[in-house]
């Protein structure tokens, strides 16, 4: 198949082994930085320009959309997707998971175990929400940090409420989460491709540190899933529309918890911790939906 991998990073780890993997497979493969597209509208047919020049056809892309470009990224995919080139992940599920807040409303609605979490935006209504999902020590996370940054674990109800209206001063979007103590310290992380989740890994928090980040110097080993954890990340990427993603959960009492969907998620860690080959899993799924079409009734 001609494949094009939408990266603004072409010597970006996971970038080049997706390169690597379809080249392998004798696949015709190109990296394409998805801010030199230009979207042509103004024909009936949908068309895309790449460096001023109309695009070739293409099978498949893989898009590779980093946080700081979610909106034009998004328009672009849903541009091939509107020219009928086949992409694991459409702009609604990219744009799904970028949203906390909408990815959390979705999940819930569609029964996902998750930590008790709630949203509010009134001083007058903290404090309830606070006691609603268990008191403190509570989880205060600003929507849009990443990698653990704006991430607080508040000790106590008093310093909870002062660090909520200290961020929602500065007009940041917060919530507040159950602290799943439980989980001590450790997430997984559960790759999903497909109707499977293709390598694992649980990310273990260094010292007493709670947050389990492997850019906080959490260490990261190989797990192999329960099945109920599989189900879950599976369930949830799917309900994302997602088929590529990487699934973040906590280890509660009760069983799998979700925190976040990620639909551009790393392969330097899990397959370093895995020694598995998930891009090679990633275009192999890939070639199969390209050659064999599965028409989804609910996006048609
Ligand atoms: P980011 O998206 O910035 O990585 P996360 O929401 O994944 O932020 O949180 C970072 C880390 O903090 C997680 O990997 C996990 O180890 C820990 N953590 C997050 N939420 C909770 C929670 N509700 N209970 C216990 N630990 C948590």
């Amino acid at each position: 198949m001609k494949l094009a991998i939408l990266s603004r990073a072409p010597r970006a780890y996971s970038t080049q082994r997706l390169r690597q993997a379809a080249t392998e497979r004798g696949h015709d493969v190109k990296v394409l930085d998805t801010l030199r597209f230009a979207i042509d509208l103004s024909d009936h047919e949908p068309d895309l320009q790449f460096r001023g020049r109309r695009l070739s056809l293409y099978d498949a892309v893989v898009p590779r959309i980093g946080n700081s470009i979610t909106y034009y990224g998004t328009a672009v995919v849903r541009q091939f997707e509107q020219m009928d080139v086949y992409t694991p992940n459409t702009a609604s599920g990219i744009s799904n998971s970028r949203d906390k807040l909408r990815a959390m409303q979705i999940l819930s609605r569609h029964g996902i175990p998750m930590p008790p979490t709630t949203f509010v935006r009134d001083r007058a209504d903290v404090i309830p929400a606070i006691e609603r999902v268990g008191g403190a020590p509570v989880v205060i996370k600003l929507l849009e940090g990443t990698q653990g940054i704006g991430v607080i674990l508040a000790p106590q109800i008093k310093v909870a409420e002062a660090i909520i209206e200290t961020l929602q001063s500065t007009r940041q979007n917060v919530l507040i989460q159950r602290f799943v103590k439980e989980s001590k310290g450790r997430d997984i992380r559960a790759l999903v491709v497909g109707d499977r989740v293709v390598a694992a890994m649980r990310r273990t928090a260094r010292g007493d540190e709670f947050r389990s980040n492997v850019h906080r110097g959490g260490s990261v080993e190989r797990v192999e899933l329960d099945a109920d954890f599989e189900r879950i990340a599976v369930r949830a990427a799917q309900i994302m529309g997602l088929k590529v993603a990487g699934v973040d959960l906590l280890e509660g009492d009760e069983g799998p918890l979700v925190m976040e969907v990620n639909s551009s998620p790393g392969l330097e860690g899990i397959e370093t911790a895995t020694k598995l080959d998930v891009a090679g899993a990633i275009v192999d799924y890939i070639d199969n939906q390209v050659a064999f079409p599965q028409i989804d009734v609910r996006e048609r």
